[in-house]
């Protein structure tokens, strides 16, 4: 059966500038990728360069380039919560909570990646972390949840009360073509950023060759600390 795969993110790019490679290795890994963003980044403050949006075209493209983006990396299936940008944190947490709920119910994956509701970065990553995280426990009993880090922070773990053994280290270095791919995916908001369309080999040297993740569950699985997905019993 297809190793499935969850992540619950709040803006279109979150996926791309946090996870990207990740993503991109466990699709060419034929594992099932869901994208759940919460908000369509209506409310962004970049909108091209030179401009090209303005608040009525802004969600309407960035769907467009979220969803070019979820092409490039090889995501299968992309939904959005319709909540408005920088609102997320506003919603009545139960519905929030039992909404994800029941899509992990219908999907059933076997890791989820969202935010941690404390170290997201932005309010509506930590509120979206905070309700994944909160339906994650009440209907996956047998997956793994994870949080999704920034850059290479979590090479030093201690630094937020965590030890190595909570992190794991992905390598993305043979996909990191694809990751600045779905950089490019999201023009509006990365045009700004004269690095991403300079030439591939000079763009590429920006980018580290590992992911951070902390594990978000202390009765998970035995696991690879390189690895999402658990060792298969009996290996
Ligand atoms: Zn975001």
């Amino acid at each position: 059966m297809k190793r499935k795969l969850l992540a619950v993110l709040a803006h279109p790019d979150d996926e791309s500038f946090i996870c990207g490679g990740t993503l991109a290795k466990y699709a060419s890994d034929d594992v099932e990728i869901t994208l759940v963003s919460a908000t369509r980044g209506e409310m962004g403050r970049r909108m091209g360069n030179p401009p090209y949006l303005n608040r009525e075209t802004m969600p309407i493209i960035r769907e467009q380039e979220l969803r070019q983006a979820c092409e490039v990396l090889g995501i299968h299936r992309l939904l959005f919560l319709d909540i408005r940008d920088k609102t997320v944190e506003f919603i009545e947490p139960e519905s929030l909570t039992a909404r994800i709920a029941a899509l992990m119910e219908e999907l059933n994956p076997d890791v989820v990646l969202t935010f941690h509701e404390r170290l997201g970065g932005h309010p509506d990553h930590c509120a979206i972390g905070k309700a994944a995280t909160a339906a994650f426990h009440r209907t996956l009993k047998s997956a793994t949840l994870y949080f999704i880090t920034f850059g290479e922070a979590m090479e030093h773990p201690e630094r937020y009360g965590y030890t190595k053994k909570d992190v794991v280290k992905i390598d993305v270095r043979q996909h990191l073509k694809t990751k600045l791919a779905s950089f490019r995916a999201h023009r509006c908001q990365t045009e700004i950023d004269k690095w991403v369309w300079e030439e591939d080999h000079k763009a590429l040297a920006r980018f580290g060759g590992f992911e951070y993740f902390l594990i978000g569950d202390k009765n998970a699985l035995p696991r690879m600390e390189n690895d999402l997905f658990p060792v298969p019993s009996g290996v």
